[in-house]
């Protein structure tokens, strides 16, 4: 079986796996990620309330803020929550 590295549909860099690492992978509303460093271009770039999908083309309402995007890490957090909902409401970080 072969092993697909996901990457930037942008720059097509392997996405980095720190968080602070300039590839790290931001997820946008759509579900379709990108890296720290495109998104902060596009951010920068276009001066309107929305921005367009690198992938899908959908129109997602831009953050004004990068930190605001989600990262992986919130993604392995909210499957480590639903993995964990059985009776317990200890939240798991
Ligand atoms: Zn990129
Ligand atoms: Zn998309």
């Amino acid at each position: 079986m072969e092993m697909e590295f996901p990457e930037c549909p942008i720059c097509l860099d392997i996405y980095g796996s720190e968080e602070s690492h300039i590839k790290a992978p931001k997820f946008l509303d759509c579900g379709d990620s990108l890296c720290k460093e495109c998104l902060t271009k596009i951010i920068n770039k276009i001066d309107s309330e929305m921005i367009e999908c690198p992938r899908c083309r959908k129109e997602i309402k831009k953050k004004s803020n990068i930190d605001d995007y989600t990262t992986i890490k919130d993604i392995m957090r909210l499957i480590n929550s639903s993995f964990n909902k059985k009776g317990s409401n200890e939240e798991i970080i």
